[in-house]
């Protein structure tokens, strides 16, 4: 069972990625650092259900 996941840039809360992951064996929250375009820098994403 694949869940889609968006992943959310704290700063400004846009959504700025979509993955997907298994839910029954990755079911903690990661935040991750990547690029938001909005931002124009690195900054940390978290993830929240699409
Ligand atoms: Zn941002």
């Amino acid at each position: 069972m694949q869940t889609i996941i968006n992943m959310e840039c704290t700063e400004c809360k846009r959504r700025n990625y979509t993955t997907t992951k298994n839910k029954s064996k990755h079911s903690e929250r990661r935040n991750a650092q990547k690029y938001c375009k909005h931002c124009r820098r690195h900054t940390s994403h978290k993830e929240v259900k699409a």
